[in-house]
């Protein structure tokens, strides 16, 4: 495995690769890696002859009171890591080799921006796709891989792509949890032991909410149900918990095919986030293990 700190010198390589008729499977991440990360790269390295990882902690896509400065990092860690999971490449840049520039040019997140995360965190999405937009041209990947567990990115990253014809194909992997449930998130260290044992409370309260929405067909119900299960039993603070449609990211109507319940925490230092896809199709069924890919 090797590790790449340039563009230059990254591109330089996968050029020669993509001569060679070599597919590039990419991974972008922001490290301090974990099985969720891995299960990307097991997606990747069994569609494509390369994988190239990134790790870059993106400072565009934090607010200025968010965690930036206290996202937990280790490099060395995760190379081994990667290494093992069979990783050809990665690239590890610094905030001056990403961003040695601003023209001024903006990149706007569109209407699925303006919900979820989008409205909490003002201005993330667009940092996001800033990134997105850079590594897909420093990558040229034939493939990239993203986990549901970040589903609103998800969906922006493939309206993103749809749009602005990226020659990239996006390929969705599902959540990967811990054996509580509690979806696995590099966040999840900054828990203190007493929020770390409350944080399944999460995703039960996401099954639950998605019980209700069964029998009920009422998102306000649903809703209510999933707040109501995380605030008495943990002293997570909701950030938001919403019923919309997938990928769309509008209200669930009568023509919906895939129902995403999705919520945000806050615990002391760290905010989580978690949600269940739904398929209306055949009957109410969970698809987060069988979502297209
Ligand atoms: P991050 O390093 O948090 O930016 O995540 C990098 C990629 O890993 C994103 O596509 C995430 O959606 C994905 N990811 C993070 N946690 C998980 C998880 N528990 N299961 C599946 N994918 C994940």
């Amino acid at each position: 495995m090797n590790v790449y700190t340039t563009k230059k010198e990254l591109h330089g390589r996968i050029t020669k690769l993509m001569h060679e008729g070599k597919t590039i499977g990419f991974v972008p991440t922001m490290g301090y890696l974990h099985e969720g990360h891995l299960s990307l790269v097991e997606h990747a390295r069994k569609e494509n002859d390369i994988v190239v990882m990134s790790i870059f902690v993106n400072p565009a896509q934090f607010g200025p009171n968010e965690d930036f400065e206290t996202y937990p990092r280790d490099f060395e860690r995760d190379a081994k890591m990667a290494e093992m999971a069979g990783v050809d490449y990665i690239f590890h840049p610094n905030a001056d080799e990403m961003y040695p520039n601003d023209g001024g040019i903006q990149i706007i997140a569109g209407h699925q921006a303006e919900t979820l995360c989008g409205a909490s965190r003002p201005g993330h999405f667009d940092g996001v796709l800033k990134v997105i937009a850079k590594l897909f041209h420093i990558v040229s990947p034939t493939r990239a891989y993203f986990g549901m567990k970040d589903a609103q990115q998800l969906a922006i990253i493939e309206t993103f792509v749809r749009d602005y014809d990226f020659p990239v194909e996006i390929r969705r992997v599902p959540i990967v949890r811990e054996e509580d449930g509690l979806a696995k998130s590099s966040r999840n260290v900054r828990l203190s032991s007493q929020e770390r044992e409350e944080a399944p409370i999460i995703n039960q309260a996401l099954s639950k909410g998605m019980e209700e929405y069964l029998t009920t067909r009422d998102v306000k119900t649903a809703i209510t149900a999933v707040a109501t299960m995380i605030e008495e039993n943990s002293s997570g603070k909701i950030d938001y918990v919403s019923v919309l449609e997938y990928p769309s990211l509008q209200p669930v109507n009568e023509y919906t095919n895939q129902v995403l319940f999705a919520t945000a925490v806050y615990f002391e230092k760290v905010r989580l986030i978690d949600n269940i896809i739904m398929s209306t199709k055949e009957g109410l069924q969970n698809v987060q293990n069988d979502v297209k890919q």
